[in-house]
């Protein structure tokens, strides 16, 4: 399996995100990549290769132009502003507020863009960004090539980003921008599964109304966790995509044998809808050991989840997601592409 890894995954290194009602030290760090780089070297896995630049277009194809400026422009705008320390928005709309005059500031354009303030933008998270998308789609170029698998180790993440928004440490969605090359590539039909702890609900606002991609999602219940306002069971979709969006929200405490009957229900779920490629958003974050989540797979279970994601059986390529375990994410995310490979 051929391995997508950025060296510019380092620019997005935040210095502090609100968290327990404190700043706190960013989950969301460059050791997370560097650590699964290793473990992939230290077990001879695979071939890693720097990504190819895909520029602008195939992220056109996702986000909204307006975020996308906003985004490459805007740690400029904020140290113009405030000076050099981490943009963090300061409040968001709601209910009865309105939308529809893009604030000129910089602080209302932060919060307009956003849902959380655990998004640090710095001076490099756009490059560090762009970089993770371009794993991302050239994972899918090698899918469409003919490869059986490929794995994108994308640094910041991406499922919770939508069309015009980021948070949950996200700002481009990798997955989604995979997805919709593998479609613009050729693909009739794509599948995104995703496994992260917590829901993907930029995915799923990404794909809401598509017929043509199917995601489904396993996920810490959102009555009890973030995202909090995404990921309940009755979120289907709409219009074209009506019943093309299954949610599998589950408790706190989920250990391996709860999630692997979930894990069948997607497996039966994505075969029925007959894709001609999966592209999976990989969290190792349902591990017991992650400090901000609360479930309780096993390291060994995520061999388990990579062959279970085999037994799918299409094209897959993986996308990282989460993960906050830092000692351990090496093994666990090595796990699911060993598992995966050895089916
Ligand atoms: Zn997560």
């Amino acid at each position: 399996m051929i391995v997508f890894y950025s060296e510019e995954h380092r620019l997005q290194s935040g210095r502090s995100e609100l968290n327990d009602g404190q700043l706190v030290p960013c989950y969301e760090k460059p050791a997370r990549a560097d650590i699964v780089r290793n473990r992939l070297d230290a077990i001879g896995f695979g071939s890693v290769r720097a990504p190819e630049p895909h520029g602008l277009t195939p992220l056109e194809r996702v986000h909204d132009v307006g975020y996308l400026a906003f985004l490459q422009n805007a740690w400029g705008e904020w140290v113009q502003e405030h000076g050099d320390w981490d943009a963090l928005p300061l409040n968001w709309v709601a209910p009865g507020m309105h939308r529809r005059v893009v604030p000129r500031s910089i602080d209302g354009r932060l919060g307009y863009y956003s849902f959380d303030a655990g998004t640090p933008i710095t001076a490099g998270t756009w490059r560090a960004a762009t970089s993770a998308a371009d794993s991302a789609l050239s994972g899918a170029d090698r899918i469409r090539a003919g490869d059986r698998s490929a794995f994108a180790l994308c640094r910041p993440p991406g499922h919770h980003a939508g069309k015009a928004f980021y948070g949950g440490y996200c700002f481009l969605n990798n997955a989604a921008i995979a997805a919709q090359s593998l479609r613009d590539g050729g693909a009739a039909r794509v599948a995104v599964l995703d496994v992260d702890y917590h829901h993907g609900n930029g995915t799923q606002e990404i794909l809401w109304e598509r017929g043509d991609a199917l995601f489904v999602s396993l996920h810490a219940d959102p009555v009890d966790e973030f995202p909090y306002f995404s990921g309940h069971a009755d979120e289907t979709g709409a219009g074209a995509g009506e019943g093309a969006n299954l949610n599998l929200p589950l408790p706190w405490g989920t250990d391996w044998a709860a999630y692997a009957e979930t894990l069948d229900v997607a497996a039966r779920r994505i075969r029925a809808f007959a894709p001609d490629v999966l592209v999976v958003s990989l969290g190792a974050d349902t591990y017991g050991g992650d400090p901000i989540s609360r479930f309780r797979l096993l390291s060994e279970d995520f061999l388990r989840m990579g062959a279970a994601i085999a037994g799918i059986g299409l094209p897959t390529l993986f996308v990282m997601e989460g993960g906050y375990a830092v000692d351990d994410l090496g093994v666990n995310v090595a796990n699911v592409l060993t598992g995966f490979e050895d089916s």
